[in-house]
């Protein structure tokens, strides 16, 4: 049950991390394998910034392992009626409500979210389910007239294969559970490889599953977990028995992927990085601009791909936006995310804050002045963890700094005179992921949301760029993949089609009156 990390080597803070983490992954059902310190993968939780448990690294060879498993599953699975597979799913839903704050704990541990977004990731995989339930009672196909008489011609969907699931640390569990969901009810088998930065939630949302499947007769081997790194990632990626590649990461990592699983005529879903601006109006109502502004800037300790990244400001308010969200930036509490108050946990890793340090330096070169944050913050207790103070930073213009995706709580303000001009700044970069407009004018908001507005997957009218539903679709275009995940008709993307025409007469006319004899 334990890992080999030895409790003596531990500060207190990490001492009471891993043993937290350590109950509520018994309570969970789960088993930990465990490894040696020089030999496994290292799970560090970022409230303490030290390694609290080690875990068995699976490679390769592992890898492939598990996808033969999950082919095989497969060949059983895609026959089960899609509304048994759907029971497996509310099972899982029910398994996840009973555990919702044993399972938010290790996302707080692992990924640093405060107690709220954690329980808030959790409801994420329950609402999951209940949509995937429903959907396994209601998807379906068309019937198309046919030009021949005596003919049916109709659309069936049938599962894929096997789906490989490959997911980033900031959501460690619930975009896993967006895709199972919805590809074990589509008739789908799951090799999922989560980040190596959050494998004991894994560990533990991957025993509720197992316990679903194996509750209702079915062989665990339907869902696998492969607890690797970028060796085991790249096997999952070239492995041609995978037919779906759903992958959450970032731009580099999309960039990697896409072309390894287009040359095996594979299919990829991508979920990338995201640059995520809001356009603020002279008619906005302030007082909420400034409440949706911060819990997308500052939230998730700015580490959501929906994170509010550029705030584009009409020229006539800008002075007063700006006040407004300096004092709120102000009075933000940092600190432990388990406190209660907390709105801003730490970042996952120092690296993190190199990385914000530096476009901060870069930013000011550029001519931006930083207002408010930027700065390390100290936790008592946690000296290795890594704390920052969101910041705002105003840019004279949208230089190479503000067009990229630092994954840090850093909001770049601009100001813009015209909409057109406000539209043209906020599409001018690589990603396309979220995006919003604050404004009380029905012209100015319609205009954002059509063809010639908003190139996002996600365009949004007085809420913020973050926190969005189960029931729409959820993804972003151009450098962020293209990929649609979840809700609406995303399902599609985890079946196949066939045409099917069938003649039910006893001629047989061909298509277009072609004559063949
Ligand atoms: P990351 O790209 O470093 O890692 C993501 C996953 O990809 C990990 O499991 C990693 O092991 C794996 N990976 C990395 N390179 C790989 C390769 N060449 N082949 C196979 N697997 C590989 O991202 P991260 O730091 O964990 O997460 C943050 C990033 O994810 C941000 O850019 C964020 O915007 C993005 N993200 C996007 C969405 C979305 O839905 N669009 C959601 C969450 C996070």
């Amino acid at each position: 049950m334990t890992a080999t990390t030895s409790a003596q080597s531990l500060s207190p803070l990490s001492t009471e991390l891993r043993a937290a983490a350590l109950a509520a992954l018994e309570r969970l059902g789960a088993t930990v394998p465990e490894a040696a310190e020089d030999a496994g993968i290292a799970v560090h939780s970022p409230l303490s910034g030290e390694r609290i448990a080690t875990v068995r690294r699976d490679g390769a060879e592992e890898t492939r392992a598990a996808v033969g498993q999950a082919a095989e599953a497969f060949t059983t699975w895609r026959s089960v009626p899609a509304p048994a597979r759907g029971h497996v799913i509310k099972r899982f839903g029910e398994l996840l409500a009973e555990h919702k704050a044993d399972l938010a704990e290790l996302v707080t541990i692992e990924a640093g979210k405060i107690t709220s977004e954690a329980l808030g990731e959790v409801q994420e995989m329950i609402d999951i389910c209940d949509y995937a339930l429903g959907l396994s009672r209601s998807i379906s196909g068309r019937t198309v007239p046919s030009e021949r008489p005596g003919h049916r011609l109709m659309e069936t969907w049938h599962p894929l294969g096997v789906v490989g699931v490959i997911s980033a640390f900031n959501f460690p569990v619930a975009v896993w559970s967006w895709n199972t969901a919805v590809a074990l009810v589509c008739g789908d088998t799951v090799v999922w490889k989560p980040s190596e930065k959050t494998l004991l939630s894994a560990i533990g949302s991957a025993a509720l599953l197992d316990r679903a499947l194996v509750e209702a007769g079915y062989p665990s081997e339907i869902s696998r977990l492969v607890l690797g790194e970028l060796e085991a990632g790249e096997a999952l990626v070239a492995d041609e028995r995978v037919a779906l590649l759903s992958a959450t990461g970032s731009e580099r990592m999309g960039a990697a992927v896409a072309p390894v699983v287009a040359g095996r005529m594979g299919r990829y879903l991508l979920e990338l990085g995201g640059n995520n601006a809001a356009v603020i109006t002279p008619s906005a109502d302030l007082d909420l601009t400034t409440r949706g502004v911060v819990f997308s800037a500052a939230g998730t300790a700015g580490q959501r791909c929906t994170t509010l990244r550029r705030l584009i400001v009409h020229s006539s308010i800008v002075d007063d936006v700006v006040a407004r969200l300096v004092r709120a930036y102000e009075g933000l509490p940092i600190g432990d995310p388990r406190t209660d108050g907390t709105l801003v946990g730490p970042l996952v890793d120092a690296g993190s804050a190199e990385r914000m340090a530096r476009s901060l330096a870069e930013a000011r070169a550029d001519g931006g002045e930083v207002l408010v944050g930027g700065g390390e913050v100290t936790v008592d207790g946690a000296p290795e963890a890594t704390y920052v103070a969101p910041a705002i930073v105003r840019m004279p213009a949208q230089t190479a700094v503000v067009r990229r995706e630092t994954f840090a709580p850093v909001l770049y303000v601009m100001t813009y005179d015209e909409l057109d001009e406000a539209i043209a700044l906020h599409n001018d970069v690589p990603q396309g992921l979220s995006s919003s407009i604050f404004t009380l004018d029905a012209r100015e908001a319609e205009r954002f949301l059509s063809e010639a507005g908003s190139d996002c997957g996600i365009a949004n009218v007085n809420i913020g760029t973050s926190g969005a539903e189960i029931g729409g679709a959820f993804g972003g275009e151009k450098s962020t993949g293209g990929g649609r995940e979840s809700g609406s008709d995303a399902w599609k993307q985890y079946m196949r089609r066939a045409t099917n025409t069938i003649n039910y007469s006893t001629e047989l006319p061909l298509a277009q009156g072609v004559n063949f004899g």
